[in-house]
């Protein structure tokens, strides 16, 4: 990992600006600007189509969101990167992208709370259907694939089941199918997992999580690595003629993006560009942490189980070694004997604190079952298997001393 992050971090560093700055700021500026001025009615014309690269309007294009996708793109070696304002604008203007009516996607219950609301209530009132299936159980997936299905979705370790799916095994099923592989890899940063060569054709990031560098913002990632051949795609195919690999971003960004006007804001980009110089520090050090944590906790009094994938006898274990080394990602789950339990553990906690979000610099815990989930009923939490006795540990940069002794004291 170490050589990895430190290549990661120098191609941060080097990503150049798309023109010299009037001040030689060393520091991306924040241009606050919604639209540009031209000097000719031709360059005017040029620019809006699509002929020159010059920024127009920022709901498009804007100089400090682009330097952010740049650098993005220079971390994950993608052929295009687009930012927008949260890991949920980034999903929904995905599947827009790739559904239409009469389509359908491929993917699992155990998914986040607000991507399966998305599925299951805003993409079904268009008529676009969702197939669930075990994706752990690539057989499952080809049985569900018909020649409506526009996607394989996916979350690469899933939460809080903490669930991984071969990728690998699901890429050659999606390839065979002339399905694209969409996947949310949102829990483990591009620094440390490489997408593309896993088979992923779009990745989607929420960069509200490590990226922002501490909860600063809210931010998504669309990464399309242009490796797909959209001619196999019952909605693209039309683009493909002309476009070729390139028609998911071309359809993207000419169209939905703009449509749906959810592009990220250049305040936004300048705190995640910062959070971008420090991200393999913080991951690397917060990974480390969360294991060590997990190890220690196994063996406390009162605590049914651990689930964390790096830690041997995990159901997941082999192949999350395989997938994302010895360190996937800064959380962990463990289950405690009852909901009361529960409560009286995050009730009691003094380091640790009761948030939502993932991957701050300080440690998060949260009860899924009745804050997240707590909108579903008991029978879909059930079947999106999120128990009463589960608590979610979010891993901050705190001391793994304190940490420990924090979860040490509130289960006593
Ligand atoms: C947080 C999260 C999202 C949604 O991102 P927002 O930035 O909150 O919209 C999607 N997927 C996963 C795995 C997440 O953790």
């Amino acid at each position: 990992m170490n050589n990895d992050n430190q290549s990661c971090n120098t191609k941060i560093q080097l990503t150049p600006y798309a023109k010299p700055d009037a001040y030689g700021a060393l520091s991306m500026p924040v241009y606050n600007s919604a639209a540009y001025e031209f000097e000719t009615a031709e360059q005017m014309e040029e620019a809006f189509a699509g002929r020159t690269s010059d920024h127009t309007y920022s709901r498009i294009t804007n100089p400090t969101v682009q330097f952010f996708e740049d650098r993005v793109k220079a971390i994950s070696g993608a052929y295009s990167v687009t930012a927008l304002n949260s890991g949920m604008a980034a999903i929904s203007n995905v599947l827009i992208t790739l559904a239409k009516t009469g389509s359908n996607i491929v993917t699992s219950r155990h998914l986040f709370g607000n991507t399966y609301s998305f599925f299951v209530s805003t993409l079904a009132a268009f008529g676009v259907e969702t197939r669930f299936c075990d994706l752990t159980t690539p057989g499952n997936v080809e049985a569900k694939i018909d020649e409506n299905t526009c996607a394989i979705f996916l979350e690469i370790i899933t939460n809080p089941q903490m669930e991984v799916a071969d990728l690998k095994a699901l890429s050659a099923i999606a390839k065979k199918a002339g399905v694209p592989l969409v996947a949310d890899t949102t829990i483990i940063p591009f620094c440390a997992f490489k997408a593309n060569d896993f088979g992923i054709d779009i990745e989607i990031v929420s960069s509200t999580k490590y990226i922002s560098g501490g909860a600063t913002s809210l931010g998504g990632l669309i990464v399309d690595y242009g490796n797909f051949d959209w001619m196999a795609s019952p909605k693209l195919h039309v683009v493909a003629k002309e476009f070729g690999k390139t028609t998911f971003t071309v359809k993207l960004r000419k169209e939905i993006h703009r449509n749906l006007g959810a592009y990220m804001t250049p305040q936004v980009a300048y705190m995640q560009n910062l959070g971008l110089e420090t991200l393999s520090l913080r991951y690397e050090r917060a990974t480390k942490t969360c294991k060590q944590l997990a190890e220690q906790v196994a063996g406390l009094k009162g605590i049914e189980s651990v689930n964390y994938t790096a830690l041997p006898g995990n159901k997941f274990f082999e192949i999350s070694q395989t997938q994302f080394g010895d360190h996937p990602g800064a959380m962990f789950t463990f289950n405690l004997t009852s909901r009361e339990a529960c409560f009286s553990f995050m009730n009691k906690l003094k380091v640790i604190r009761r948030a939502t979000n993932l991957f701050d610099n300080k440690s998060l815990a949260i009860h899924p079952a009745s804050t997240i989930f707590g909108g579903f009923t008991e029978a879909v939490r059930k079947e999106m298997n999120v128990s009463d006795k589960t608590i979610r540990i979010s891993v901050g940069l705190e001391n793994v001393e304190d940490l420990y002794a924090d979860m040490v004291q509130a289960i006593s």
